[in-house]
C-alpha cells in the first residue's frame, strides 16, 4: 500500500477545450492496471471539443450542472450524482451549462497491450450552435 502524491492541477489545453477547464489526476494505475480517473472542473460555458475514447468513458458528476451529448444524440443534462457512460469509439462532448460550474469524475481505461491507439482521439471544436446557449 502506498499513499499517492497529489499531482498539480493542469489547465485543459485550448486544442481540446473551450473556456476554463482544469483537471486533477486522481488515479493512473501502473500496469497491469489500466485505471484512469481524473477530476475535471469546467467553468460556466466551458466544454470539451468533440472526441472519442478507445475503451469508452464513465462520467460521474459531483457538483454543478453540465451537459453531455453524443454525435447525433440528444443533449443530456447532468446533475450531482448522475453517471453517464459513453461506449468505445462514440464521438461526444461534455461540459458545464452556460450558467453553472460543473465538476465530474472522468473514468476510463488506457489501451490494452497490443490495442491500437489513440487512447482518446480529439476532433474539431463544437461548431456554432452545437453548444446550447
Ligand atoms: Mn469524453
Amino acid at each position: 500500500m502506498k499513499r499517492v502524491p497529489k499531482t498539480p492541477t493542469t489547465k485543459g489545453p485550448a486544442q481540446m477545450f473551450t473556456g476554463d477547464v482544469h483537471f486533477d489526476v486522481i488515479a493512473a494505475g501502473e500496469a497491469p492496471s489500466r485505471l484512469r480517473v481524473n477530476t475535471v472542473r469546467f467553468a460556466p460555458g466551458a466544454h470539451t471539443a468533440w472526441h472519442r475514447h478507445a475503451n469508452g468513458q464513465t462520467l460521474h458528476v459531483t457538483d454543478g450542472v453540465g451537459y453531455v451529448q453524443a454525435r447525433g444524440g440528444e443533449l443530456i443534462t447532468m446533475h450531482p450524482g448522475d453517471t453517464v457512460h459513453t461506449p468505445p469509439g462514440e464521438w461526444h462532448w461534455h461540459g458545464a451549462s452556460p450558467t453553472d460550474f460543473m465538476v465530474h469524475l472522468a473514468m476510463w481505461e488506457s489501451l490494452a497491450e497490443g490495442q491500437d491507439g489513440p487512447e482518446t482521439e480529439w476532433g474539431e471544436h463544437l461548431a456554432e450552435g452545437e453548444y446550447p446557449v
